[in-house]
Protein backbone atom coordinates (compact mmCIF):
# COMPACT_ATOMS: atom_id res chain seq x y z
CA UNK A 1 0.00 0.00 0.00
CA UNK A 2 2.94 2.33 0.95
CA UNK A 3 4.81 1.34 -2.34
CA UNK A 4 1.56 2.20 -4.57
CA UNK A 5 0.84 5.56 -3.23
CA UNK A 6 4.74 6.64 -3.44
CA UNK A 7 4.66 5.81 -6.99
CA UNK A 8 1.26 7.43 -7.55
CA UNK A 9 3.82 10.91 -5.67
CA UNK A 10 6.37 10.15 -8.34
CA UNK A 11 4.66 9.95 -10.92
CA UNK A 12 2.28 13.21 -10.05
CA UNK A 13 5.77 15.01 -9.40
CA UNK A 14 7.25 13.66 -12.72
CA UNK A 15 3.73 15.04 -14.76
CA UNK A 16 3.81 18.25 -12.44
CA UNK A 17 7.79 19.06 -13.44
CA UNK A 18 6.66 17.85 -17.26
CA UNK A 19 4.06 20.49 -17.35
CA UNK A 20 5.92 23.37 -15.80
CA UNK A 21 9.27 22.68 -17.71
CA UNK A 22 7.61 22.65 -21.43
CA UNK A 23 9.72 25.42 -22.89
CA UNK A 24 7.64 27.15 -26.29
CA UNK A 25 9.30 28.79 -28.70
CA UNK A 26 7.63 31.60 -28.99
CA UNK A 27 4.77 33.57 -26.71
CA UNK A 28 2.56 35.84 -28.66
CA UNK A 29 0.92 37.36 -25.42
CA UNK A 30 -2.25 40.16 -25.43
CA UNK A 31 -3.01 40.24 -29.07
CA UNK A 32 -7.08 39.94 -30.68
CA UNK A 33 -7.21 36.97 -32.18
CA UNK A 34 -9.13 36.19 -34.89
CA UNK A 35 -9.47 32.31 -36.14
CA UNK A 36 -12.56 31.93 -37.97
CA UNK A 37 -12.30 28.41 -38.18
CA UNK A 38 -12.40 28.22 -34.32
CA UNK A 39 -15.28 30.62 -33.79
CA UNK A 40 -12.03 33.20 -32.04
CA UNK A 41 -12.67 36.79 -31.59
CA UNK A 42 -11.14 37.72 -28.29
CA UNK A 43 -7.59 38.76 -26.89
CA UNK A 44 -5.94 35.25 -26.53
CA UNK A 45 -2.50 33.98 -26.06
CA UNK A 46 -0.48 31.35 -28.70
CA UNK A 47 2.36 29.42 -28.09
CA UNK A 48 4.25 27.79 -30.70
CA UNK A 49 6.87 24.78 -30.48
CA UNK A 50 8.51 23.02 -32.98
CA UNK A 51 7.40 25.18 -36.20
CA UNK A 52 3.31 24.37 -34.47
CA UNK A 53 0.92 25.76 -32.58
CA UNK A 54 1.12 24.54 -29.47
CA UNK A 55 -1.41 25.95 -27.18
CA UNK A 56 -4.11 29.12 -27.78
CA UNK A 57 -5.62 30.02 -24.21
CA UNK A 58 -6.82 33.20 -22.50
CA UNK A 59 -3.21 33.26 -20.45
CA UNK A 60 -0.36 30.91 -21.27
CA UNK A 61 3.18 31.02 -18.98
CA UNK A 62 5.33 32.45 -20.88
CA UNK A 63 8.34 30.93 -18.07
CA UNK A 64 10.93 29.28 -20.26
CA UNK A 65 10.19 30.89 -23.79
CA UNK A 66 12.99 31.43 -25.80
CA UNK A 67 10.91 34.61 -26.98
CA UNK A 68 7.70 36.67 -25.58
CA UNK A 69 6.34 38.82 -28.26
CA UNK A 70 3.61 41.75 -26.62
CA UNK A 71 1.21 41.62 -29.17
CA UNK A 72 -1.49 44.26 -27.02
CA UNK A 73 -3.24 45.94 -29.14
CA UNK A 74 -2.70 44.33 -32.39
CA UNK A 75 -4.64 41.87 -34.38
CA UNK A 76 -3.16 38.01 -34.61
CA UNK A 77 -4.47 35.64 -37.53
CA UNK A 78 -3.73 32.95 -39.36
CA UNK A 79 -1.03 33.37 -42.14
CA UNK A 80 -2.91 35.30 -45.17
CA UNK A 81 -3.65 32.40 -48.11
CA UNK A 82 -3.69 34.46 -51.36
CA UNK A 83 -5.33 32.84 -53.64
CA UNK A 84 -4.30 34.53 -57.04
CA UNK A 85 -0.87 35.07 -57.58
CA UNK A 86 1.71 34.90 -60.31
CA UNK A 87 4.73 34.07 -58.97
CA UNK A 88 6.79 31.87 -61.93
CA UNK A 89 9.24 34.67 -62.38
CA UNK A 90 12.14 34.80 -64.97
CA UNK A 91 13.65 36.40 -67.61
CA UNK A 92 12.85 35.36 -70.69
CA UNK A 93 10.99 38.83 -72.08
CA UNK A 94 8.18 37.21 -73.85
CA UNK A 95 7.10 34.73 -71.99
CA UNK A 96 4.56 36.68 -69.84
CA UNK A 97 4.13 35.45 -66.70
CA UNK A 98 5.28 32.02 -67.79
CA UNK A 99 9.13 32.54 -66.57
CA UNK A 100 8.96 36.02 -67.69
CA UNK A 101 9.10 39.71 -66.54
CA UNK A 102 5.23 39.81 -65.70
CA UNK A 103 5.56 37.84 -62.51
CA UNK A 104 7.65 38.29 -59.14
CA UNK A 105 9.63 35.49 -57.04
CA UNK A 106 7.13 35.18 -54.02
CA UNK A 107 9.44 35.76 -50.91
CA UNK A 108 9.81 39.09 -52.00
CA UNK A 109 6.06 40.23 -51.63
CA UNK A 110 4.46 37.58 -49.61
CA UNK A 111 5.43 38.27 -45.60
CA UNK A 112 5.49 41.81 -45.65
CA UNK A 113 1.70 41.51 -46.36
CA UNK A 114 1.13 38.69 -44.01
CA UNK A 115 1.16 36.22 -46.66
CA UNK A 116 2.49 32.97 -45.76
CA UNK A 117 1.14 30.91 -48.77
CA UNK A 118 0.11 31.82 -52.63
CA UNK A 119 -1.51 29.50 -54.74
CA UNK A 120 -0.07 30.78 -58.60
CA UNK A 121 -3.12 30.83 -60.66
CA UNK A 122 -2.35 28.98 -64.16
CA UNK A 123 1.59 30.71 -64.48
CA UNK A 124 2.55 27.33 -65.79
CA UNK A 125 1.05 24.17 -67.08
CA UNK A 126 2.25 20.46 -67.75
CA UNK A 127 4.70 21.16 -69.80
CA UNK A 128 6.70 24.08 -67.41
CA UNK A 129 5.60 22.96 -64.30
CA UNK A 130 9.05 20.64 -63.44
CA UNK A 131 10.38 24.09 -64.30
CA UNK A 132 8.44 26.47 -62.06
CA UNK A 133 7.99 23.84 -59.28
CA UNK A 134 12.63 23.63 -59.49
CA UNK A 135 13.28 27.25 -59.83
CA UNK A 136 10.45 29.17 -57.81
CA UNK A 137 8.61 26.33 -55.65
CA UNK A 138 11.34 24.48 -54.25
CA UNK A 139 13.56 27.80 -53.53
CA UNK A 140 10.51 29.42 -51.59
CA UNK A 141 10.10 30.32 -47.82
CA UNK A 142 6.66 30.89 -48.92
CA UNK A 143 4.31 27.94 -49.37
CA UNK A 144 3.91 28.18 -53.19
CA UNK A 145 0.20 25.77 -54.51
CA UNK A 146 -1.02 26.18 -58.13
CA UNK A 147 -3.59 25.79 -60.36
CA UNK A 148 -2.04 23.71 -63.65
CA UNK A 149 -2.99 25.47 -66.38
CA UNK A 150 -5.35 23.75 -69.19
CA UNK A 151 -2.73 25.19 -71.66
CA UNK A 152 0.19 22.69 -71.47
CA UNK A 153 2.61 26.06 -72.30
CA UNK A 154 0.69 27.99 -69.43
CA UNK A 155 0.49 31.72 -69.12
CA UNK A 156 3.78 31.57 -72.10
CA UNK A 157 1.39 34.81 -73.56
CA UNK A 158 -0.26 35.84 -77.13
CA UNK A 159 -0.85 32.27 -79.24
CA UNK A 160 0.06 30.36 -76.77
CA UNK A 161 -2.73 30.92 -74.48
CA UNK A 162 -5.11 30.93 -77.77
CA UNK A 163 -3.87 27.31 -78.83
CA UNK A 164 -6.41 24.69 -78.45
CA UNK A 165 -4.47 22.20 -79.56
CA UNK A 166 -2.11 22.28 -76.39
CA UNK A 167 -5.20 22.64 -73.94
CA UNK A 168 -5.08 18.59 -73.22
CA UNK A 169 -7.63 17.37 -70.53
CA UNK A 170 -6.14 14.05 -69.37
CA UNK A 171 -2.91 15.16 -69.56
CA UNK A 172 -3.12 17.98 -67.38
CA UNK A 173 -5.47 15.66 -65.02
CA UNK A 174 -2.64 13.13 -65.01
CA UNK A 175 0.10 15.50 -64.16
CA UNK A 176 -1.80 17.46 -61.30
CA UNK A 177 -2.81 14.36 -59.79
CA UNK A 178 1.04 12.86 -60.10
CA UNK A 179 1.61 16.66 -57.66
CA UNK A 180 -1.13 16.55 -54.90
CA UNK A 181 0.98 18.22 -52.78
CA UNK A 182 1.13 21.34 -54.70
CA UNK A 183 -1.29 21.28 -57.60
CA UNK A 184 -4.49 22.51 -55.74
CA UNK A 185 -6.71 23.16 -59.36
CA UNK A 186 -7.08 23.48 -62.84
CA UNK A 187 -7.16 26.90 -64.36
CA UNK A 188 -8.33 28.60 -67.97
CA UNK A 189 -7.28 32.11 -68.74
CA UNK A 190 -7.16 34.94 -71.24
CA UNK A 191 -8.76 32.60 -74.21
CA UNK A 192 -10.44 34.91 -76.63
CA UNK A 193 -12.39 32.84 -79.19
CA UNK A 194 -16.31 32.31 -78.68
CA UNK A 195 -16.18 28.39 -78.36
CA UNK A 196 -16.78 26.86 -74.93
CA UNK A 197 -14.44 23.82 -75.53
CA UNK A 198 -11.47 25.46 -73.54
CA UNK A 199 -13.59 26.06 -70.78
CA UNK A 200 -15.47 22.16 -70.77
CA UNK A 201 -11.49 21.07 -71.36
CA UNK A 202 -10.55 23.01 -68.07
CA UNK A 203 -13.70 21.39 -66.54
CA UNK A 204 -12.95 17.82 -67.68
CA UNK A 205 -9.76 18.01 -66.60
CA UNK A 206 -11.38 19.34 -63.27
CA UNK A 207 -13.61 16.35 -63.11
CA UNK A 208 -10.76 13.48 -64.08
CA UNK A 209 -8.23 14.72 -61.04
CA UNK A 210 -11.30 15.37 -58.75
CA UNK A 211 -9.96 19.37 -58.70
CA UNK A 212 -11.81 22.76 -58.78
CA UNK A 213 -11.30 24.70 -61.73
CA UNK A 214 -10.99 28.54 -61.62
CA UNK A 215 -11.63 30.88 -64.63
CA UNK A 216 -10.60 34.18 -65.85
CA UNK A 217 -13.02 34.35 -68.59
CA UNK A 218 -11.55 35.37 -71.42
CA UNK A 219 -11.36 38.20 -73.58
CA UNK A 220 -14.33 37.56 -76.20
CA UNK A 221 -15.65 40.62 -78.35
CA UNK A 222 -18.49 40.70 -77.66
CA UNK A 223 -18.42 38.77 -73.97
CA UNK A 224 -20.00 35.29 -73.69
CA UNK A 225 -22.77 34.66 -71.27
CA UNK A 226 -21.11 34.52 -67.45
CA UNK A 227 -24.79 32.87 -66.75
CA UNK A 228 -24.20 30.17 -69.29
CA UNK A 229 -20.74 29.53 -67.98
CA UNK A 230 -22.07 29.27 -64.14
CA UNK A 231 -25.13 27.26 -64.85
CA UNK A 232 -24.32 25.14 -67.58
CA UNK A 233 -20.86 24.76 -67.35
CA UNK A 234 -19.03 25.19 -63.90
CA UNK A 235 -19.69 22.76 -61.13
CA UNK A 236 -20.25 23.56 -57.49
CA UNK A 237 -16.80 24.48 -56.05
CA UNK A 238 -15.42 25.93 -58.93
CA UNK A 239 -13.73 29.70 -59.22
CA UNK A 240 -14.70 32.57 -60.85
CA UNK A 241 -12.52 35.07 -60.74
CA UNK A 242 -12.06 38.92 -61.31
CA UNK A 243 -15.51 38.73 -60.12
CA UNK A 244 -15.95 43.21 -59.74
CA UNK A 245 -13.69 43.40 -63.34
CA UNK A 246 -15.88 45.95 -65.29
CA UNK A 247 -14.69 45.10 -69.09
CA UNK A 248 -15.88 45.57 -72.68
CA UNK A 249 -14.55 41.92 -72.81
CA UNK A 250 -16.37 40.16 -69.91
CA UNK A 251 -20.01 40.59 -68.88
CA UNK A 252 -19.85 41.99 -65.49
CA UNK A 253 -21.57 40.58 -62.23
CA UNK A 254 -23.42 44.41 -61.88
CA UNK A 255 -25.45 45.42 -64.56
CA UNK A 256 -25.43 49.26 -65.44
CA UNK A 257 -28.24 50.39 -63.18
CA UNK A 258 -25.81 49.49 -60.76
CA UNK A 259 -27.81 45.80 -59.71
CA UNK A 260 -26.07 42.76 -58.67
CA UNK A 261 -27.90 40.29 -61.56
CA UNK A 262 -30.04 37.90 -60.36
CA UNK A 263 -28.35 34.40 -61.67
CA UNK A 264 -25.54 35.64 -59.80
CA UNK A 265 -27.35 34.97 -56.78
CA UNK A 266 -28.52 31.50 -57.86
CA UNK A 267 -24.86 30.64 -58.99
CA UNK A 268 -24.37 31.38 -55.29
CA UNK A 269 -26.83 29.13 -54.48
CA UNK A 270 -25.60 26.42 -56.72
CA UNK A 271 -21.57 26.87 -55.47
CA UNK A 272 -19.79 29.06 -57.47
CA UNK A 273 -17.29 30.65 -55.31
CA UNK A 274 -16.31 34.07 -56.30
CA UNK A 275 -12.41 35.29 -56.40
CA UNK A 276 -11.36 39.14 -55.92
CA UNK A 277 -8.74 38.67 -58.14
CA UNK A 278 -7.75 42.14 -58.18
CA UNK A 279 -5.01 42.35 -60.91
CA UNK A 280 -4.25 45.63 -62.61
CA UNK A 281 -7.25 45.41 -64.94
CA UNK A 282 -9.68 43.56 -62.96
CA UNK A 283 -11.24 45.60 -59.58
CA UNK A 284 -13.68 48.56 -60.53
CA UNK A 285 -15.39 50.84 -57.52
CA UNK A 286 -18.55 50.48 -59.85
CA UNK A 287 -18.65 47.01 -59.44
CA UNK A 288 -17.48 46.04 -55.75
CA UNK A 289 -19.40 49.43 -53.98
CA UNK A 290 -22.94 48.15 -55.58
CA UNK A 291 -22.14 44.25 -55.15
CA UNK A 292 -21.02 44.99 -51.43
CA UNK A 293 -23.99 47.22 -50.76
CA UNK A 294 -26.45 44.29 -52.22
CA UNK A 295 -25.23 42.36 -49.67
CA UNK A 296 -22.60 39.85 -52.32
CA UNK A 297 -19.51 39.91 -50.73
CA UNK A 298 -16.54 37.60 -52.24
CA UNK A 299 -16.02 34.28 -51.02
CA UNK A 300 -11.96 34.76 -51.22
CA UNK A 301 -9.77 38.06 -51.28
CA UNK A 302 -7.14 37.67 -53.35
CA UNK A 303 -4.61 39.83 -55.66
CA UNK A 304 -3.56 38.23 -59.10
CA UNK A 305 -0.37 39.54 -57.73
CA UNK A 306 2.10 40.60 -60.98
CA UNK A 307 4.12 43.64 -62.03
CA UNK A 308 1.28 45.39 -63.10
CA UNK A 309 -0.77 45.14 -60.14
CA UNK A 310 1.67 45.67 -57.48
CA UNK A 311 2.96 48.94 -58.98
CA UNK A 312 -1.02 50.33 -59.08
CA UNK A 313 -4.15 50.01 -57.36
CA UNK A 314 -3.61 46.28 -55.70
CA UNK A 315 -0.85 47.42 -54.11
CA UNK A 316 -0.44 44.22 -51.90
CA UNK A 317 -2.83 41.69 -49.63
CA UNK A 318 -3.04 43.82 -46.70
CA UNK A 319 -4.11 46.54 -48.73
CA UNK A 320 -6.70 44.90 -50.38
CA UNK A 321 -7.72 43.65 -47.20
CA UNK A 322 -7.98 47.46 -46.16
CA UNK A 323 -10.12 48.30 -49.22
CA UNK A 324 -12.72 45.97 -48.07
CA UNK A 325 -12.60 47.20 -44.56
CA UNK A 326 -13.17 50.23 -45.94
CA UNK A 327 -16.17 49.22 -48.03
CA UNK A 328 -18.07 48.56 -44.89
CA UNK A 329 -17.06 44.46 -44.62
CA UNK A 330 -16.36 43.61 -41.08
CA UNK A 331 -12.72 42.48 -40.20
CA UNK A 332 -14.01 39.39 -39.14
CA UNK A 333 -15.59 38.91 -42.53
CA UNK A 334 -11.71 40.08 -43.94
CA UNK A 335 -10.05 37.36 -42.72
CA UNK A 336 -12.51 34.65 -43.10
CA UNK A 337 -12.35 35.46 -47.40
CA UNK A 338 -7.81 35.94 -46.82
CA UNK A 339 -7.52 32.38 -44.42
CA UNK A 340 -10.21 29.93 -43.90
CA UNK A 341 -12.71 30.65 -47.08
CA UNK A 342 -9.66 30.40 -49.18
CA UNK A 343 -7.72 27.22 -47.20
CA UNK A 344 -11.24 25.29 -48.20
CA UNK A 345 -11.60 26.21 -51.53
CA UNK A 346 -8.34 24.90 -52.76
CA UNK A 347 -9.33 21.58 -50.32
CA UNK A 348 -6.48 21.68 -47.99
CA UNK A 349 -8.40 22.52 -44.44
CA UNK A 350 -5.40 21.68 -42.10
CA UNK A 351 -4.33 26.01 -43.37
CA UNK A 352 -5.33 28.55 -42.73
CA UNK A 353 -6.44 28.40 -39.06
CA UNK A 354 -4.62 28.38 -35.69
CA UNK A 355 -5.78 25.06 -34.54
CA UNK A 356 -3.52 23.74 -32.05
CA UNK A 357 -0.99 21.28 -33.94
CA UNK A 358 -1.72 23.26 -37.34
CA UNK A 359 1.88 24.77 -38.70
CA UNK A 360 2.39 28.14 -37.17
CA UNK A 361 1.52 30.64 -39.85
CA UNK A 362 1.03 33.78 -38.51
CA UNK A 363 -0.01 36.97 -39.01
CA UNK A 364 -0.10 40.38 -36.98
CA UNK A 365 -1.50 43.07 -37.80
CA UNK A 366 -2.07 47.16 -36.34
CA UNK A 367 -5.39 48.61 -37.22
CA UNK A 368 -4.56 52.14 -38.19
CA UNK A 369 -6.88 54.90 -38.24
CA UNK A 370 -6.25 58.24 -40.31
CA UNK A 371 -6.77 59.24 -43.75
CA UNK A 372 -6.04 57.22 -46.34
CA UNK A 373 -6.42 56.88 -50.33
CA UNK A 374 -7.55 53.76 -52.15
CA UNK A 375 -7.52 52.82 -56.29
CA UNK A 376 -9.20 50.85 -58.37
CA UNK A 377 -7.86 49.70 -61.31
CA UNK A 378 -9.40 52.37 -63.38
CA UNK A 379 -7.04 54.77 -61.01
CA UNK A 380 -10.72 56.10 -59.54
CA UNK A 381 -9.71 56.94 -55.86
CA UNK A 382 -12.02 55.99 -52.44
CA UNK A 383 -11.06 57.52 -49.62
CA UNK A 384 -10.79 55.89 -46.32
CA UNK A 385 -9.94 55.94 -42.53
CA UNK A 386 -8.49 52.45 -41.39
CA UNK A 387 -5.97 50.36 -43.10
CA UNK A 388 -4.24 46.98 -41.99
CA UNK A 389 -0.49 47.05 -41.33
CA UNK A 390 1.92 44.19 -41.47
CA UNK A 391 3.69 43.97 -37.94
CA UNK A 392 4.88 40.39 -37.90
CA UNK A 393 4.74 37.46 -39.78
CA UNK A 394 5.18 34.01 -38.99
CA UNK A 395 5.84 31.05 -41.23
CA UNK A 396 6.19 27.29 -39.96
CA UNK A 397 6.99 28.59 -36.92
CA UNK A 398 10.37 31.65 -37.86
CA UNK A 399 9.79 35.34 -38.09
CA UNK A 400 10.06 36.26 -41.30
CA UNK A 401 8.54 39.62 -41.16
CA UNK A 402 8.94 42.03 -38.34
CA UNK A 403 8.02 45.53 -39.15
CA UNK A 404 9.07 47.76 -35.66
CA UNK A 405 11.02 44.76 -34.16
CA UNK A 406 8.36 43.39 -31.88
CA UNK A 407 10.13 40.07 -31.96
CA UNK A 408 13.50 41.26 -31.52
CA UNK A 409 15.55 42.11 -28.65
CA UNK A 410 16.35 45.70 -27.65
CA UNK A 411 19.24 47.74 -28.10
CA UNK A 412 22.24 47.13 -26.03
CA UNK A 413 23.47 50.34 -24.32
ZN1 LIG B 1 -4.11 36.15 -62.83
Amino acid sequence: MKKKLIMVIVILCTTAWITRSQTYDIVLKGGHMIDPKNNIDEVMDLAIADGKIAQVAKTIDETGAAKVIDATNMYVTPGVIDLHVHVYYGTKADQDYMNGPNAVPPDGFSFRAGVTTVVDAGSSGWRTFPDFKRQTIDMAKTRVLAFLNIVGEGMRGGPFEQNTKDMDARKTAEFASAHPDIIVGIKLAHYNGHEWAPTDSAVHAGILADLPVMIDFGGSIPPLSIEELFMEHLRPGDIFTHCYASLQSRESLVDDNGKVKPFVFDARKKGIIFDVGHGGGSFRWSQAIPAMEQGFLPDAISSDLHIGSMNSGMKDMSNLMSKFLNLGMSLQDVILRSTWNPAKIIHHPELGNLSVGSEADIAVFSLRKGNFGFLDTGNEKMEGDQKLETELTIRAGKIVWDLNGIGATAIRQ
